[in-house]
């Protein structure tokens, strides 16, 4: 089972991918984990990723295609990628290797999404993501558990790049919803519930396709067995007839 997971920021992408990961055994990965190990190779991909994360700037599709393709290609029994594709034109250039058999959309409207982004903190030592509603720190002074550093906002969470990549989202990845539609892909579900909610909707909605899927499979197989048969039949009665009849 091959599954992308996309949707908003804070829509909780990278919770959902590991816990279908867990229920379906299988690995899951997120584009910005997979740029963020590149990041550490010591080669000249390595480091163009490197200068271009630094930068802020979004990884050139150079970089990002064959690191998809790469960490695919290393699943065949099946895999979840949390953040892929990004645009349509992204998903018709990778057509030829990153084939999923559904995409999980996750939908949260803007405003939730912007919310989420403000309770979201960062350990200032450690780099641990906490979140102040869904994961806070158990410290009684509000400190990170692991090291006891100081939890600090993100630094690309100010309310202008949000807003801007917001912005981006709606422009460049929602029409991958329809793109996805058309080839009956796509799994759509509303992330404003709790993360079990949320979890438990996906599964039952992911399963319900594979099995419409499957049974379309078994559909086509038996129309096939039934015109294979009808075709030797007829060649048996026109053979029998033809010697009959001579
Ligand atoms: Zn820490």
């Amino acid at each position: 089972m091959k599954v992308a997971v996309l949707g908003t920021q804070a829509s909780g992408k990278g919770t959902q991918s590991h816990i279908l990961s867990v229920i379906m055994g299988v690995q899951t990965a997120s584009v910005g984990e997979l740029l963020r190990e590149l990041q550490n190779e010591d080669s000249k991909r390595g480091h163009t990723a490197k200068i271009e994360m630094a930068k802020g700037a979004f990884v050139d599709d150079d970089i990002i295609m064959p690191l998809v393709k790469d960490w695919v290609s290393k699943h065949p029994e099946g895999w979840i990628l949390d953040g892929f594709p990004r645009s349509v034109e992204q998903a018709k250039k990778c057509e030829s290797f990153f084939k999923p058999d559904a995409v999980l959309y996750l939908e949260v409207p803007d405003e939730d999404s912007k919310k989420r982004i403000s309770y979201r903190r960062l350990c200032s030592k450690c780099k641990t993501n906490y979140n102040l509603i869904t994961q806070p720190p158990h410290s009684p002074n509000g400190t990170c558990d692991k090291c006891g550093g100081e939890l600090v906002r993100r630094g690309d969470d100010t309310p202008e790049l949000v807003e801007e990549r917001l912005r981006h989202y709606h422009e460049v990845t929602e029409p991958l919803k329809e793109w996805f539609a058309a080839r009956g892909k796509l799994v759509l579900v509303d992330a404003r519930k709790g993360i079990a909610e949320v979890a438990h909707e996906a599964e039952l909605k992911l399963e319900d396709l594979f099995h419409r899927k499957a049974r379309a499979r078994r559909l086509k197989l038996w129309g096939l067995i039934f015109l294979a048969l009808a075709v030797v039949t007829f060649a048996v009665l026109t053979i029998t007839g033809y010697i009959l009849n001579s």
